[in-house]
């Protein structure tokens, strides 16, 4: 069984952002390794091989648009004792692909999330509280989303993409070099 989730992935400027809050709020905690940077969209848990072909299936035949998120404030969140940059979406792109997502989850019998969709970035684990910081406003623009294996590994948690999906007004017509 993999752990799985559908996630966005950074572009590098968007990672470096990240990662330059991450570093400005180390002492609250421990920091999220730059290459862990993500946008979760939705969490499937353990999946197995036949499950897992079934949603990569499903998620190929998702249409979606490109996605912005413009990221303004910092969050403490006390019961997974997080911080994390938490996100307004510019248009409704991103509500219409979660709910994609947890339908072709719920078409396998995976129960999802129900809470209302908070695009979030995890920026420190195990922090206590919320460090005076003013933050820059900035967008997370994304044309692909993903799907992510967690792995756990002796230095921690490691996250794999393993597919990728692109927006359609990024797909090259089918016909574009027909005749
Ligand atoms: P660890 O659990 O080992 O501390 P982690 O939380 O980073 O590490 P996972 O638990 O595999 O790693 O989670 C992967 C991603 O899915 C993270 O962004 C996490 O916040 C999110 N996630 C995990 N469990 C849930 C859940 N039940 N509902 C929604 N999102 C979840
Ligand atoms: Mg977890």
């Amino acid at each position: 069984m993999k752990r799985l989730f559908f996630a966005l992935w950074p572009d590098p400027e968007t990672r470096t952002r990240c990662t330059a809050v991450a570093a400005a709020l180390k002492q609250a905690g421990r920091p999220v390794r730059p290459d862990n940077l993500h946008i979760t969209l939705v969490f499937l848990g353990s999946v197995d091989e036949a499950t897992e072909t079934k949603l990569v299936e499903a998620a190929a035949a998702i249409r979606f648009a490109k996605i912005s998120i413009r990221f303004d404030a910092l969050h403490y969140w006390r019961r997974p004792r997080i911080i994390c940059l938490s996100g307004k979406p510019e248009d409704s792109a991103v509500a219409l692909l979660v709910e994609q997502l947890n339908t072709i989850a719920a078409a396998q019998e995976i129960t999802t999330d129900d809470r209302p969709y908070q695009a979030h970035v995890t920026l420190i684990r195990k922090a206590s509280q919320l460090p005076p910081l003013t933050l820059e406003p900035f967008l997370w623009q994304a044309d692909a989303f993903c799907l992510v294996e967690s792995c756990s590994t002796p230095e921690g948690v490691a996250y794999r993409v393993l597919k990728t999906w692109q927006a359609y007004e990024d797909q090259t017509p089918i016909d574009s070099e027909a005749d």
